[in-house]
């Protein structure tokens, strides 16, 4: 199955510059201005501190396997000849409490320990599409 005939990730308010960075192969996490705090999902409120200030930063792009789940169910009739697929919950190296989800790649779901290392790669689904996925490392 093609990525193109899949159902798009829309970008809000917060997010909106974190998929413009992943469209470059960049992946980028917010620091908070106020106390220093990185933050996964981009949001507008740090939580340690409230402050409303930030800048993006580099993210490492690497991270370990919180948690995932192997999709058997066709929910489209464009992923008939995807499923099985893996889709992970990562542990981002750069803290502790950053998550951040994508589907693995190059390897069979079979593979998936807790605490596997990956690494993010990027998925150019289209000319303004970009997805993050993970492969072991
Ligand atoms: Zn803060």
């Amino acid at each position: 199955m093609s990525l193109r005939q899949r159902p798009r990730p829309q970008a809000d308010r917060d997010s909106a510059p974190w998929w413009e960075a992943v469209r470059r192969h960049e992946l980028l996490l917010q620091r908070c201005a106020g106390c220093g705090t990185l933050r996964f999902p981009p949001r507008a409120v740090c939580n340690r501190c409230r402050s409303l200030e930030y800048a993006w930063t580099p993210a490492a792009g690497t991270g370990r396997v919180y948690s995932w789940i192997v999709n058997h169910q066709v929910f489209l009739p464009s992923m008939a000849d995807e499923v099985p697929f893996a889709v992970l919950l990562v542990r981002l190296d750069d803290g502790d409490d950053l998550l951040m989800y994508g589907n693995l790649v190059d390897a069979a779901p079979d593979v998936l320990r807790p605490g596997l290392p990956v690494e993010a790669v990027f998925a150019d689904v289209d000319d303004e599409t970009t997805l993050v996925q993970w492969r072991p490392r």
